[in-house]
């Protein structure tokens, strides 16, 4: 028989983790609509279920001198609210899903669920989130980047939980900050392909430039190494982009599937990569 346990302290949480197999479940509105049954019957969950959301330790929300600490239950709604949310991060819930299940669906959830066309994660590797993880042997962080490995899947060992996920305060440069998801609608939709990007400029040359892409691939596309031939450059000439294109090409490899084709998710990519490095010196 299926069991489902409550703990309230992330103590009570990891012993759990570590005695049996058990799954964490924080809104459920992924892994309730993915063992949802007909209308009126509860969902049939596969195993034993980790119900996270009275565990105190991943219910903080704070900002500490240089750094946000966003605790794995914090809803998308309460995101939206924080005064100290980047604006990257709030364009991107703002065009989620829709109020009630902001309400519950939570950041970690989102993370867990690692769909490339989850909404939080381009702007979180744009902004060079870093995930916390606890389990028996500790805590580790990762850069978000390393926490994903391709769709629905992470580096997340059987007893740990992801308990918060901290970013930069201020937030990394960004005079300034673009976010586009293309959907069916501007939100209560998954997105077909979406892109975020920051950048700042200094005297009048790029200082920063961070492009994070989302559905165009397994785990969202971002490149550093490409990013930086950008920076220090008062003009990115016709040269420089057709390089810097090129190198995205080899990375943007979508597939077909029941929201989109391919071929529109590699052009949609290349318009808006056009979009943000034709446009980041003039913007900043
Ligand atoms: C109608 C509807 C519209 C939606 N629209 C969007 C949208 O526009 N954009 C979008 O990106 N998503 C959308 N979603 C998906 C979903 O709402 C989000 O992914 C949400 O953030 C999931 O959070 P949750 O807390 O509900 O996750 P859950 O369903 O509770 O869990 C999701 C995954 O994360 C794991 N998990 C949860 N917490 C932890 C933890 N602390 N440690 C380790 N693993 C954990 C779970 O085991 C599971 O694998 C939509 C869903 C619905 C039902």
């Amino acid at each position: 028989m299926v069991e489902s346990f409550f703990p309230d302290n992330l103590e009570k949480a990891l012993e759990l983790r570590q005695k049996k197999e058990i799954r964490p479940i924080a809104g459920g509105t992924d892994l309730m609509v993915r063992w949802r049954r007909p209308a009126g019957i509860l969902p049939a969950f596969s195993g034993d279920m980790l119900f996270t959301k009275n565990i105190a330790e991943m219910n903080i929300l704070q900002k500490k001198d240089t750094c946000l600490y966003i605790g794995a239950n914090t809803t998308l709604a309460q995101l939206i609210e924080w005064k100290w949310t980047p604006r990257l991060l709030r364009l991107a819930l703002l065009e989620m899903a829709a109020p009630a299940v902001r309400n519950v669906g939570t950041i970690a959830g989102n993370i867990c669920n690692a769909s490339p066309a989850g909404d939080t994660l381009p702007p979180l590797y744009a902004l060079d989130a870093v995930v916390c993880l606890q389990g028996a042997a500790g805590i580790r962080e990762l850069p978000v980047s390393s926490f994903i490995t391709g769709p629905g899947r992470t580096v997340l060992k059987r007893d740990e939980l992801l308990i918060g996920i901290k970013l930069f305060f201020p937030a990394p440069d960004n005079d300034m900050v673009f976010y586009k998801k293309v959907a069916v609608r501007r939100a209560a939709a998954i997105a077909k392909i979406s892109l975020a990007m920051r950048s700042s400029k200094k005297n009048g040359y790029v200082k920063t430039i961070a492009v994070a892409i989302g559905a165009v691939g397994p785990t969202v596309v971002r490149l550093p190494e490409i990013e930086r031939l950008a920076e220090g450059k008062a003009v990115l000439n016709a040269e420089l982009l057709k390089t810097i294109y090129g190198e995205y090409d080899k990375f943007i490899q979508p597939i077909d599937d029941v929201r989109s084709t391919a071929d529109y998710r590699r052009q949609t990519a290349r318009n808006l990569l056009h979009h943000v490095y034709d446009n980041c010196i003039k913007w900043n």
